[in-house]
């Protein structure tokens, strides 16, 4: 995405004095808090004014941002703006893109309804549960609506009255001193907490949260083609809301364990398969195993160690882009180290008829010195 003028993001023009610049960057930084805002994109757009901010209120770096635009020498730094976003996740659509780190506006919404906290949390599967796909059961403490109160948080519904405080609203505005001068701004009723009502008898159960930490069992399916580091989003599975606000999203972050023998790179398999000398010179029908079973893999005759050989569509299928890899099998010559007499002796006969491939020994006779 092209980066938006500085200017612009303040909604200032070239001339605008420093107080100026201050002025524009305190509205909107009201307006586009993570922590308050109900815009769409509040996070990103407080993070360009945050960043046209740095750098127009900084002469320096306004002299240069005028000079040179974004591209400016000094211009590069500013990725330090760090809203978190969920790393090590790529590949599946409801993978999330942005989030900010672990922020959540739970506790300061007031009486409006709020939605329960994301969680996040790791499995780790095998290296064949990853190209198949699983079905995992996990075990996660989280809140859950009140069974009891069915998330009222009282005993009955007569039992809840408008706080007298914040007048049912759940916030209160408080005057702050800053770098700014004084600011107004609004908090939580911390006489209700920010819900906006006072219960007389609260839930027994819940105690008038209106919801009760647990240990749920969640079935997680898992695709097939899954990689290790990728992730898996299960919408409405993290924590329940409040005041029904809608749940929170569980984030699941895969770990697949290494095989014994294959490795993965995207949906290829590879393995190394030890062949012998006579195999390497003859020739020879060796078995290989794959994902899916043993294979019959034809070895020609003179094949060098390293040579690689693909088996094609014996790789890693994804169930989701329906793509799928191949196994590549990698054969390594193996020198015996236990000989028997019997085979000391033939080797011995053999190595009088050596004779080495003429292209080769071309290329290092010249290296020997008469
Ligand atoms: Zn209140
Ligand atoms: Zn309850």
């Amino acid at each position: 995405m092209a980066k938006r003028d500085y200017y612009e993001v303040l909604g200032i023009s070239k001339t605008a004095t420093e107080e100026d610049i201050k002025k524009a960057y305190r509205n909107l930084a009201k307006k586009y808090h993570p922590d308050v805002s109900s815009e769409e994109n509040a996070a990103e757009k407080f993070k360009e004014v945050q960043e046209a901010y740095e750098v127009l209120s900084d002469p320096t770096k306004r002299e240069q941002y005028n000079q040179f635009g974004h591209d400016g020498p000094q211009m590069g730094g500013f990725d330090g703006f760090n809203f978190g976003g969920f790393g090590g996740f790529g590949g599946f659509e409801d993978i999330l893109s942005s989030m900010f780190g672990g922020r959540t506006r739970t506790s300061e919404n007031g009486k409006r309804p709020t939605r329960g906290n994301d969680l996040r949390t790791s499995l780790t599967i095998s290296f064949e549960e990853a190209a198949f796909g699983t079905e995992k059961e996990l075990s996660i403490n989280k809140y859950e609506s009140c069974t009891k109160c069915n998330g009222l948080g009282a005993e009955s519904k007569n039992d809840i009255s408008v706080c007298s405080r914040c007048h049912g609203r759940g916030r209160i505005v408080v005057e702050q001193n800053s770098i700014f001068g004084r600011i107004q701004t609004e908090t939580a009723c911390s006489t209700c907490g920010g819900t906006g009502e006072v219960i007389k008898n609260k839930c027994s159960l819940c105690g008038g949260d209106g919801r009760v930490k647990k240990v749920s069992k969640i079935k997680v399916r898992v695709p097939a083609g899954i990689d290790d580091g990728q992730g898996l989003k299960l919408s409405g599975y993290g924590e329940a809301g409040r005041k029904g606000g809608m749940n929170g999203d569980l984030y699941i972050n895969v770990n697949v364990r290494p095989h014994e023998i294959f490795q993965r790179d995207g949906l290829d398999i590879y393995m190394e398969m030890p062949i012998t000398f006579s195999q390497a010179a003859l020739g020879a029908n060796i078995i290989i195993p794959t994902l899916t079973g043993n294979v019959n893999l034809k070895i020609p005759s003179g094949t060098q160690t390293g040579t690689k050989f693909k088996l094609t569509g014996k790789g890693i299928s994804n169930s989701r882009t329906l793509d799928t890899g191949h196994q590549y099998v990698i054969v390594s010559l193996v020198t015996p180290t236990k000989l028997s007499g019997e085979q000391k002796d033939l080797l011995k006969k053999l190595s009088k008829t050596d004779e080495m491939s003429e292209s080769i020994f071309s290329k290092i006779k010249k290296f020997f010195k008469n």
